[in-house]
């Protein structure tokens, strides 16, 4: 007779050393790690049904990855799979769920499990799920993303739209877009890939655009059959082919974004310039150059934009919304746009992080209480008064225009140097010192007034409400040697139930 599955037995606590929120890119890499380095007493808990996390979520048309393919991927596994230089939104999926079954993640995670609360209590993280389960873990890690929960702009008569009205993220493949009238609002990454990826396929295309971008020709090209073929047989071939892409972009772009690069934003800048001037008419030219400076926000890439806003089916409406009506939008000098779909390209609420989690510390601090002045965390990675909780893609990580793979593997290693000492039994819990925690934020704040997300009139999803940036303020190489090791000064590590400073 069958035992029954603990797992599905209400009301029993199950017990792990570790639980690994999310099984997206940062998910999977933190399972592979602690695998490699014999751990596996680990457990990943993931909302959805599948894996793949982003790229399980955004299937929009013209979905791709601005970060050329052969780089978008583990240092340790290349995916020779690619079609074109910026690899496809389904190809990259595709690459992460090869990945997730080569390194039998499968028996680890456990789908349909949406955390909703994690208290820490008596050295154990007291994790609870949408569905009522509970989970004890020694070490929770979020691995949660960053730009997942859609931000729906608070456009009066949102609910009114009597068409299909969707965002970016939560792309409705039901609706039907052929010989269609397509509005699509916003002006980001996602936005300018969407009306490349749509522009062909509708009746009308409106692009409303709030904000005028900066955009830069990617330089995409469609790859042979030839070199995948070689990769798949030689795989060292495809390792190196990623370390040649991994130096080139150190060279570009690992230097940072800080104002002393006059000659690299310049650069840029004269690129991007001169790629606007391929728009033909000059009025629609103007209203699509922007009134920021170059740099300011995340650089976009894209060989068909302006392509696209020169179609005979394209429009650009740059006045602004007044309200959302049954039929379509109406802009604020009264004209009623009539449409039949409505895609909400607005972005994300990047500053959520871990939350809407309720995560409770010591002494019942949340994660509201101590983010109440603004995000911050000791080195993107854990919170003071949070013993054995770790994030990949913290506040405060490099996002940029660089991978997150290559990101989230640095921190990665320095996350496994902390779990292996609570493993070994060097610590039963560590958290970093709220002195060193809060020095090391004062430093990136100060670092950040240096940079040109912070310029005058800058606005973006790097900086919060209170104008404090949110992002890696410095070079890359900065990054990777604050990666290297732990400071265990900056610790408050206990072991056992008495607290010792270190
Ligand atoms: P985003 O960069 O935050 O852009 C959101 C857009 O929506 C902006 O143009 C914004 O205008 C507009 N918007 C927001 N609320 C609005 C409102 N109430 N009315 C009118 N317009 C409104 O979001 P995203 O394009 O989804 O990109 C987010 C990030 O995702 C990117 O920065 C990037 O990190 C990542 N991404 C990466 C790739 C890639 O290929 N690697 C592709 C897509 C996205 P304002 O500028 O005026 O605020």
């Amino acid at each position: 007779m069958n035992q029954p599955d603990p797992a599905h037995q209400p009301n029993r606590t199950r017990r792990r050393k570790i639980v690994i929120i999310g099984a997206g890119m940062s998910g999977m890499l933190v399972a592979i790690r602690l695998q490699q380095a014999g751990i596996t007493d680990f457990e990943i808990l993931e909302k959805a049904a599948s894996a793949g996390g982003t790229w399980r979520d955004n299937t929009y048309p013209g979905l791709a990855c601005d970060v050329p393919g052969y780089l978008y991927t583990y240092s340790f596994e290349p995916n020779p799979e690619c079609s074109h230089r910026y690899a496809h939104g389904d190809e990259i999926q595709a690459y992460f769920l090869r990945v997730f079954e080569k390194y039998g993640l499968r028996q680890y995670v456990r789908f349909n499990q949406e955390v909703d609360a994690a208290e820490y209590d008596q050295h154990r993280w007291r994790i609870t799920t949408k569905s009522g389960e509970q989970i004890e873990a020694d070490i929770l890690i979020s691995a949660v993303g960053v730009l997942h929960q859609p931000n729906y702009p608070d456009i009066p008569g949102l609910d009114r739209f009597r068409g299909d009205l969707f965002h970016s993220a939560r792309w409705d493949h039901n609706a039907p877009l052929q010989g269609k009238r397509v509005v699509v609002i916003g002006t980001g990454s996602t936005a300018v890939q969407i009306v490349c990826g749509l522009v062909d396929q509708v009746a009308r295309l409106k692009l409303f655009q709030r904000t005028a971008q900066w955009v830069l020709p990617a330089f995409d090209t469609p790859y042979a059959e030839w070199p995948k073929w070689i990769m798949r047989r030689l795989p060292f071939t495809a390792k190196w082919l990623h370390q040649r892409y991994d130096d080139l972009y150190h060279g570009i772009l690992g230097g940072g974004f800080g104002k002393e690069r006059v000659l690299f934003i310049n650069t840029f800048r004269l690129i991007a310039e001169r790629h606007l001037r391929t728009v033909q008419d000059p009025d629609l030219r103007r209203r699509l150059t922007p009134d920021f400076p170059f740099g300011c926000k995340r650089f976009i890439l894209s060989d068909g934009f302006y392509k696209a806003m020169q179609q005979p089916q394209t429009e650009l409406v740059t006045d602004g919304i007044e309200g959302i009506e049954e039929n379509g939008i109406r802009t604020r000098d009264g004209t009623l746009h009539e449409v039949d779909v409505i895609v909400l390209a607005t972005g994300f609420k990047a500053q959520n992080y871990v939350r809407p989690i309720k995560l409770v510390g010591e002494q019942g601090i949340t994660l509201d209480q101590y983010w109440a002045d603004g995000l911050k965390a000791y080195k993107t990675m854990a919170l003071p008064g949070f013993p054995n909780f770790f994030m990949v893609q913290g506040p405060h990580s490099p996002i940029g225009n660089f991978s997150l793979i290559k990101i989230a593997e640095m921190q990665c290693d320095y996350l496994l140097q902390l779990v292996q000492h609570i493993v070994a039994g060097q610590a039963a819990s560590l958290a970093p010192k709220a002195t060193a925690t809060d020095a090391y934020n004062a430093e990136l704040q100060r670092h950040a007034q240096n940079t040109l997300w912070m310029g005058n009139g800058c606005q973006s999803w790097y900086i919060d409400s209170r104008g404090r940036l949110t992002i890696w303020p410095l070079s890359i190489g900065r990054f990777q040697a604050l990666m290297k090791q732990p400071k265990w000064e900056d610790f408050e590590i206990s072991i056992a139930r008495s607290k010792r400073r270190v």
